[in-house]
């Protein structure tokens, strides 16, 4: 039977990023993929943007991680040639009613590490983007875009330099834990039985299935798996934009914002949909929830401009009515499961905080494998 010391289970950006700082850090890795290459789900389902850090509360994994994992990510896409931009965004209040939330948030980013935002009066935020209707607006000069995908071939190939490899159409269907260590059943193209003494269970909206496919692993130990649904709607006119746009925060949302890709195309979105089972369809008469949300801070918005684009989903563990959730990354202390490492509700700031949750799930992996 093969036997390798690490198990990566999934290709996203998330375990990508896992297997090349464990890789580098000398240890035998082989990342299990369902799908037919990397990134096929919600990595490549997603707005590609660079998040500063502002709303996540103050302590939180989120905060965190998104800091100082932007920092990292910067870094590295300077270093290693992805291609990405520090557009900087503006949180724009259209009413005066909403000036004074704009203080609060500029403060609880200063709590949360994030202190370069810049206040700017309605002129001031005009003077930046003329085509720009706002009572008041902050601009965050960090938060920026990026290739999700150029970034992922990065990983891949630190990875795959490391040593790492790769294996496609290789879903993990069970896991059963042997004398130190992991024997995994391994089903797709090449089904076959493989022993690790390290198994990270970095599947994304699959998780908490795969959690529960762990023999050993305590089932009130794995959160509930919810799915929240965004969807996009592009823009056929062009969008007189060079920086991403994002009304106030609402209860439950950040709003109708706009974003652009690298090539300056603008997306709106993502909404909210809470649903029961993966789809990924754009309902097109959602639009008219957009048109007049995004009307709020551009006027000029034509009329039939906007058509269904993509959508992706958020892995949720809380329910619709808890407003707030964190990343839960277990180790053996939280679940009592020598080797084993879980990743659930890997969300937003889930792409910006890729390379901070490698490393903390770097340090996590060496410890749990000594602890319980
Ligand atoms: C609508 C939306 C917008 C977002 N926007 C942003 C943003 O702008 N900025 C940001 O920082 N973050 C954003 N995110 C979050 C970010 O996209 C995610 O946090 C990140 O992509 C998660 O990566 P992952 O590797 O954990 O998951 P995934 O990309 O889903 O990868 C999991 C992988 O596991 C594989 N898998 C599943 N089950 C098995 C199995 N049994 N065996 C083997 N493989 C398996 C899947 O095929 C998949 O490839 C957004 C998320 C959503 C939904």
């Amino acid at each position: 039977m093969d036997s390798v010391e690490c198990v990566v289970v999934g290709a996203g950006v998330v375990g990508l990023a896992i297997a090349r700082r464990l890789a580098r850090a000398g240890l035998e890795v082989i990342v299990l993929e369902a799908a037919e290459t990397i990134g096929t789900v919600t990595s490549s389902r997603n707005s590609e943007v660079i998040h500063a850090g502002i709303y996540y509360p103050s302590g939180s994994l989120m905060a965190r991680l998104c800091v100082s994992g932007r920092r990292a990510l910067y870094d590295y896409c300077r270093d290693h040639g992805v291609p990405h931009r520090a557009c900087g965004k503006l949180i724009v209040a259209t009413a005066a009613a909403e000036v004074d939330k704009l203080q609060s948030i500029r403060a609880h980013a200063e709590c949360n590490g994030v202190d370069d935002m810049q206040a700017l009066d309605a002129d001031a935020a005009r003077a930046l983007e003329p085509a720009l209707q706002c009572a008041a607006a902050l601009l965050s000069p960090s938060t920026g875009i990026i290739d999700s995908h150029a970034l992922m071939l990065s990983l891949r190939g630190d990875a795959e330099d490391a040593g790492a490899a790769l294996a496609f159409h290789a879903p993990l269907l069970r896991a059963r834990v042997i004398a130190d260590g992991f024997e995994l059943d391994v089903g797709g193209d090449a089904a076959m039985t493989l022993q690790c003494r390290l198994l990270i269970n970095a599947a994304g909206l699959a998780a908490c299935t795969v959690a529960r496919n762990i023999d050993a692993m305590p089932i009130d130990r794995i959160p509930p798996a919810y799915y929240a649904k965004g969807n996009y709607f592009s823009c056929g006119a062009r969008a007189p934009f060079s920086r991403l746009i994002y009304p106030v925060p609402e209860p439950g949302g950040l709003g109708v914002h706009l974003t652009l890709d690298l090539a300056g195309q603008a997306r709106f979105g993502p909404d909210v949909e809470w649903i029961d089972s993966i789809d990924y369809r754009v309902d097109p008469a959602r639009a008219e929830r957009f048109y007049p949300a995004i009307r709020r801070y551009w006027p000029g918005l034509p009329d039939g401009a906007l058509m269904p684009g993509y959508s992706g989903i958020r892995p949720k563990i809380v329910p619709r009515a808890v407003a707030v959730q964190d990343f839960m990354i277990q180790g053996a202390a939280q679940h009592g499961v020598a080797g084993l490492v879980n990743l659930f509700g890997i969300e937003s700031p889930g792409l910006t905080s890729c390379l901070a949750i490698a490393d903390l799930v770097g340090d996590l992996a060496t410890s749990t494998a000594e602890a319980a």
